[in-house]
């Protein structure tokens, strides 16, 4: 192999990295990463393998999230073979950076662990405590559902089945 061509072969490894970085997940316009899903890439000539951890185990998202790393990889390295590490459990709320909190306090998503403050879930909107939830689940099984008795908004809360009390 000549110099050359490793040098080439690490742009391939870059722009792998940069596709993949940019799926998104498949209900909230922010990237896997940015939601602390995405926690680890390898990528070499033959293969690309990635650690997911859903934000909940049965979280239905699974297959759209892979089928989004599969074709992104794809669109780079159409032969490689990818292999998805499913981590159950391995998600946090704390995970989620910067950018995914204002992306998803944008959309009215509150964040477990971010949106509680001493115990007292915050609505996204107006930061009222006076919240109420109105039933186990929202739009998926990834999302507990939740009304502000103060402004009257209704907000969805991201969390895991142990974080929903
Ligand atoms: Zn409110």
């Amino acid at each position: 192999m000549t110099g050359r061509t490793a040098v080439r072969q690490d742009g391939l490894q870059d722009r792998v990295r940069a596709a993949v970085f940019e799926v998104r997940d498949p209900e909230i316009d922010v990237t896997l990463v940015d939601l602390g899903v995405l926690q680890e890439i390898e990528v070499t000539e033959e293969a690309v393998r990635v650690v997911l951890a859903p934000t909940r185990t049965a979280c239905p998202g699974r297959t759209a999230m892979a089928d989004g790393i599969r074709r992104a990889v794809a669109a780079v390295l159409p032969d490689a073979e990818v292999v998805i590490d499913w981590r159950p459990g391995g998600w946090r709320a704390d995970l989620v950076s910067e950018q995914g909190l204002d992306t998803l306090r944008g959309c009215g998503y509150g964040v477990t662990g971010h949106g509680v403050v001493l115990g007292i879930r915050r609505c996204p909107y107006c930061g009222s405590g006076r919240v109420e939830s109105t039933g186990r689940f929202g739009g998926s099984v990834c999302k507990t559902p939740f009304h502000c008795r103060a402004c009257g908004s209704a907000f969805d809360e991201l969390g895991t089945a142990d974080d929903i009390g």
